[in-house]
């Protein structure tokens, strides 16, 4: 028999015959490691543990701890128990894709009756009667040509194996099921001991939305019980903080993918959320020195083509509409040049400079139907977006000034937790970006000084840049951990040539502006939907939808009294509801808090007769009792803060 050399992580090489398995190579080394073993890396692959190795190359044995390619091998061997059990809960059930990895695993299903989220604990239960009567899973290889045969009457796995261009395929067997399309799962399946399905959500079948939509059932599974009590622990979390999970608890918001997806609608409570960041941002800006316009979102394609947006944007943007005469109108990507428009309608002089021009601008972006989420990504959005038209020599001050706009704003909705990113365009991929090496080193070195300059930690990211130019982004996270961008401020010397903008200087000639586009709270649809994250959905009063719930305690006495109380508050501007309802005062209490009202005011014969009110903070036990016009006034202080 001929010798293959392995070489192992340390670096040592040893010889073997060809056709030895990992577990021959793990019990050659130790006992104990030949128990561990439950896979093997070879090239960095992994590979059941007992594959014959035909080459040489780099071999690492897995043994089972908590690292990722254990927990790999653990979660495929889920991912094939809860299958074989599947099939035989719904005896007609088809399998697509489906992974494991370091968050978990899940399977593709499809059936006449598709399996719901209240059938995942009898499926579990019916896996831990596959995993007591089977002691391991059989693996052996089979002829792809026979497979196809088997599996001729099932359209997924046909479609799967015709991307396999083997002659033989490994097959796994757990009693009469069979399955392949694993690298490795466990030698023994009794030690598949801590597992839990998870949810039930619709995949379309290979990520295309012209196929048929599948159910894709997530799952996760440890080695240790302890480790998936912290993790089931820390989903709950994430839950717990989704966005669209609160926003259909506090009715802020919905998108309804059969009326159009990435379109959200705003119920009254986002409605008054977005309402107060607007009108808060407005004033702010003003105050500022911002000039706010409104302009249409709709645009003759043709400036489009000036701007640049249809050769390096398309792919964002929704095609355009052809009016039939010759007219072609664009829905718009972005408010730059609708900006530009406003600079340009009067000659502007140096003495105006910076020129500030600001907006809650519309815009559409045609965004990936698989990249859609809540209000984080969506096809139509509003842009607190703003263009700055300075001189070569105010780049740096204009750009500190929005820098302390931004920090500002962060301040007032307690935004701690974010960083820096210096976006540059790629190196690699120039043609995706505004074809001037010159313009690119300049902007990009200006961008580096001013951060320099302010002392101010960042990062440095290539590709990350806007076609026009290079931008700071500020990033924050989400609750599902993802990396997002919230503000951005962006450095444009191509737009100002392209458009052929002008200002009259000192010395009475015209010269080019340099624009600045900034977002300081980036869209109301991102913003809000990280703000519900940050917030649990526990919105400070002056933000909160409703800030003052009154509940009579008998509609029949009290209910004067409660209306009273609602004029004085409104009077204040404070949002003020009472909740009249024909329920008991217990289900109203513990109602008001779940909609994470910050004050509950419960009003019964006592608080009339000495003028008061019951009020409970939002999170806390018990309530005080306070004159009504301390009361007022207190959360109206509260408001102002
Ligand atoms: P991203 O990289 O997130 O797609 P971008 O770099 O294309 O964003 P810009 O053109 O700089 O974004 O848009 C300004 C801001 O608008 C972004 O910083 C982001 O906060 C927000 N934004 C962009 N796309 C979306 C979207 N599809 N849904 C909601 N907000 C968005
Ligand atoms: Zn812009």
């Amino acid at each position: 028999m001929s010798e293959i050399k392995l070489t192992f992580p340390d670096g040592t090489v040893k010889e073997f015959d060809q056709g030895t398995t990992t577990l021959d190579v793990a019990k050659s080394i130790s006992t104990s490691l030949g128990k561990n073993a439950i896979a093997g890396k070879l090239n960095d692959t992994l590979i059941d543990v007992e594959r014959p190795i035909k080459q040489d190359g780099k071999i690492e044995i897995i043994t089972g701890k908590d690292d990722e390619d254990s927990l790999k091998v653990l979660r495929n061997t889920a991912s094939l128990v809860f299958s074989a059990a599947a099939k035989n809960f719904k005896t007609d059930l088809h399998f697509g894709e489906k992974q494991a990895n370091d968050d978990g695993f899940y399977v593709d299903t499809d059936d006449k009756e598709q399996i719901t989220v209240d059938e995942l604990d009898s499926i579990a239960e019916s896996m831990n009667k596959v995993i007591k009567k089977n002691d391991k899973v059989e693996r052996t290889l089979m002829d792809k040509d026979e497979l196809v045969k088997m599996f001729k009457d099932d359209p997924y796995k046909s479609s799967l194996l015709g991307a396999i261009d083997s002659v033989q395929v490994p097959v796994y067997k757990l009693d009469d099921f069979i399955d392949f399309g694993y690298d490795a799962v466990l030698p023994n399946i009794k030690n598949l001991k801590h597992f839990k399905l998870l949810s039930v959500a619709g995949a379309y079948w290979q990520g295309k939305s012209s196929n048929p939509m599948l159910q894709r059932i997530y799952g996760t599974a440890f080695f240790k019980q302890e480790d998936l009590d912290a993790d089931m622990k820390r989903r709950a979390e994430i839950k717990e903080r989704d966005h669209r999970t609160i926003g259909r608890e506090l009715d802020l918001f919905f998108v309804d993918p059969e009326v159009g997806a990435g379109l959200p609608y705003w119920m009254p409570n986002g409605a008054t959320i977005r309402r107060v960041i607007e009108r808060y941002i407005i004033d702010k800006e003003v105050a500022w020195g911002y000039q706010h316009v409104y302009t249409p979102i709709l645009m003759n394609l043709n400036t489009y083509k000036t701007s640049g947006h249809w050769d390096h944007y398309r792919e964002d943007m929704f095609p355009p509409m052809d009016m039939g005469d010759g007219e072609m109108l664009e829905l718009r990507p972005m408010n730059c040049p609708s900006h530009i428009q406003i600079y340009k309608h009067h000659t502007r002089s140096y003495r105006e400079l910076p020129v500030r021009i600001a907006e809650l601008g519309m815009m559409h972006r045609y965004e990936k139907s698989g990249a859609l989420s809540g209000l984080q990504r969506v096809r139509e959005m509003t842009l607190n977006d703003g263009h700055t038209f300075v001189a070569l020599d105010q780049i740096q001050e204009e750009f500190k000034r929005t820098l302390q706009l931004m920090v500002e704003v962060y301040k007032d909705f307690d935004i701690t937790d974010y960083s820096f990113r210096l976006s540059y365009r790629d190196p690699a991929n120039t043609e995706k970006y505004f074809d001037d090496d010159e313009m690119w080193n300049r902007s990009q070195s200006m961008l580096k000084a001013a951060m320099d300059d302010l002392g101010l930690d960042y990062y440095e990211a290539e590709g990350e840049a806007a076609f026009y130019g290079p931008k700071l982004d500020v990033q924050t996270k989400t609750a599902l951990g993802n990396d997002e961008t919230l503000s951005t401020i962006q450095l444009d010397f191509m737009q100002p040539e392209k458009f052929k903008l002008t200002y009259v200087g000192s010395d009475g000639e015209e010269h080019r502006p340099v624009m600045i586009h900034r977002g300081i709270v980036s869209t109301m649809e991102r913003f809000i939907a990280y703000l519900i994250e940050i917030y649990k959905g526990a919105f400070p009063t002056w933000l909160a939808p409703t800030q003052v719930r009154i509940i009579p305690v008998n509609k029949k006495f009290h209910q004067n009294y409660a209306e009273n109380l609602l004029a004085e508050l409104r009077k204040k501007n404070i949002r003020a509801t009472i909740d009249d309802r024909d329920e008991k005062m217990g289900y109203k209490i513990r109602d008001a808090q779940t909609m994470k009202i910050p004050y509950t005011a419960v009003v019964g014969d006592d608080e009339m007769a000495d003028a008061t009110v019951s009020v409970r903070k939002y999170g806390e036990e018990n309530s005080e009792t306070e004159y009504v016009g301390m009361f007022v006034d207190s959360v109206k202080a509260d408001v102002n803060n």
